[in-house]
């Protein structure tokens, strides 16, 4: 695995959504990248986000990608607009709508901690 999604990985296995941060702005940055989308530096920091946003886009997912998650049908697929202000897509439970108020938990999923997004 790529040392930027472990990061991200290793977070959500200890129940903490990790974002980067950059130290010379203090801009959170859209997952994952290498260098500050602001201001361009590549001194960019891991961080713990709240874990809380508001629902941008949702939709239900009923016809699995794949076998793997064929036991999570249906789902919901987010664009959750978190408070840092980086907009993440990411599992929900069905039946949140866009301007929801949410926060994260995590799934355990086939060896994976998978973030998904419950109502506040
Ligand atoms: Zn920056």
């Amino acid at each position: 695995m790529e040392p930027l999604a472990r990061h991200f990985w290793d977070g959500c296995a200890a129940g903490e959504l990790r974002l980067r941060r950059c130290t010379s702005c203090d801009t959170w940055q859209t997952f994952p990248r290498e260098f500050c989308t602001a201001c361009g530096s590549t001194s960019l920091q891991w961080r713990r986000a709240a874990g809380t946003g508001t629902v941008h886009a949702a939709t239900l997912v009923t016809r699995a990608p794949s076998d793997a998650f064929r036991p999570l049908v249906p789902y919901a697929i987010l664009l959750v607009d978190l408070d840092e202000g980086v907009r993440m897509m990411a599992h929900g439970m069905p039946g949140l709508a866009i301007g929801q108020r949410v926060a994260v938990t995590f799934l355990a999923h086939e060896g994976r901690h998978l973030p998904r997004f419950v109502a506040l």
